[in-house]
């Protein structure tokens, strides 16, 4: 039944267009020019705690459709923006809509918790977390609820620079996130006294770790390592229902790929959260009838 369940909500996930045929390379312009003309958007992407299937919350991830390139994935116009400096606006848009999203969550009565990634450029702008708390408080939003994910390479990096937003957004509630984690070199000493309160492995180990020894022991070495500091464990990537409950036996917490959804629209991401939350409590209670 979860693999009926897990294929259905596979299939559901909204598919975006391959790459096209670009009639030119991109600009720094086009992209300003894009923004401008609210072609971003962020879609979100649910995390699932792996013990009982219940959707904790989601991660949201910037999408760009172009009139004229069509369907440009964020590792191409991510770099971009980092370039040209309009990083900050487009990561400050994706928190006001990230954050009413949440609030809208909230408002059912549910926990819920909006992960938005910080790139590394702005991890030295000191306003960002003045900035974020401004946009809890015009959403009425309490920190908790907000995640904010930065990569292994970027977070370990220029570690002193890091952890002076980091620990002001993490003293007022803030979830940090380490992400992509098993693809950067962290020193577990350095692990240590970072503000991190969830880590999340990297897809590339979570894909294969069924099918190759090595894989396994990245997987669930990061768990260990997650829950002795005191972390969240999340696997992003998980595909299949094997995975998922190999991942919940190993101790490892939240899940995120796209066995449970794709990233979403805010409207499809309610719709899915319904279906998945109704079709999810039917399916624990007749596995418990069976059992
Ligand atoms: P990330 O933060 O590690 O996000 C996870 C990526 O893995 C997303 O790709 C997601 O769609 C993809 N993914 C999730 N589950 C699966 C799965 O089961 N299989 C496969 N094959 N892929 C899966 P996406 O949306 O293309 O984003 C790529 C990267 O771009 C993100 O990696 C993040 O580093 C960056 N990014 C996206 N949005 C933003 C943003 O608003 N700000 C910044 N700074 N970076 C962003
Ligand atoms: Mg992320
Ligand atoms: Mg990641
Ligand atoms: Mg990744």
């Amino acid at each position: 039944l979860r693999e009926a369940l897990i294929l259905k909500a596979s299939n559901q996930g909204s598919l975006r267009p391959g790459p096209t045929q670009r009639p030119r390379p991109i600009t720094s312009e086009d992209l300003l020019r894009g923004f401008e003309r609210n072609e971003l958007y962020p879609a979100f992407q649910p995390k699932v705690h792996l013990a009982t299937g219940q959707v904790v919350g989601c991660e949201a991830l910037a999408r760009w459709d172009s009139p004229t390139f069509g369907a440009v994935a964020p590792d191409e116009f991510i770099p971009l923006a980092e370039q040209s400096g309009l990083i900050k606006s487009i990561t400050l848009q994706m928190l006001r809509d990230s954050v009413r999203m949440a609030r809208h969550f909230l408002e059912l009565d549910r926990s819920f918790e909006v992960a938005v990634n910080l790139s590394a450029t702005l991890l030295s702008d000191t306003s960002i977390p003045e900035e974020i708390e401004k946009e809890l408080e015009e959403a009425d939003v309490p920190a908790q609820a907000l995640i904010i994910e930065v990569t292994e390479s970027t977070a370990m990096t220029d570690i002193a620079r890091a952890m002076d937003v980091l620990l002001r957004l993490r003293i007022k509630g803030v979830g940090i996130s380490i992400d992509d984690f098993g693809t950067g070199y962290s020193s577990l000493a350095a692990l240590a006294r970072m503000p991190f309160s969830e880590l999340k492995i990297d897809r590339s180990f979570v894909k294969e770790c069924l099918t190759d020894a090595d894989m396994w022991k990245v997987v669930s070495a990061s768990v260990a390592i997650a829950h002795q500091y005191d972390m969240k464990a999340v696997a992003e990537g998980i595909e299949d229902a094997e995975t998922w409950r190999a991942l919940d036996e190993l101790g490892c917490d939240i899940g995120q790929g796209y066995g449970f959804a794709r990233a979403m629209r805010r409207d499809a991401f309610d719709e899915w959260c319904r279906h998945w939350n109704r079709q999810h409590s039917l399916a624990i209670t007749s596995e418990r009838h069976q059992a």
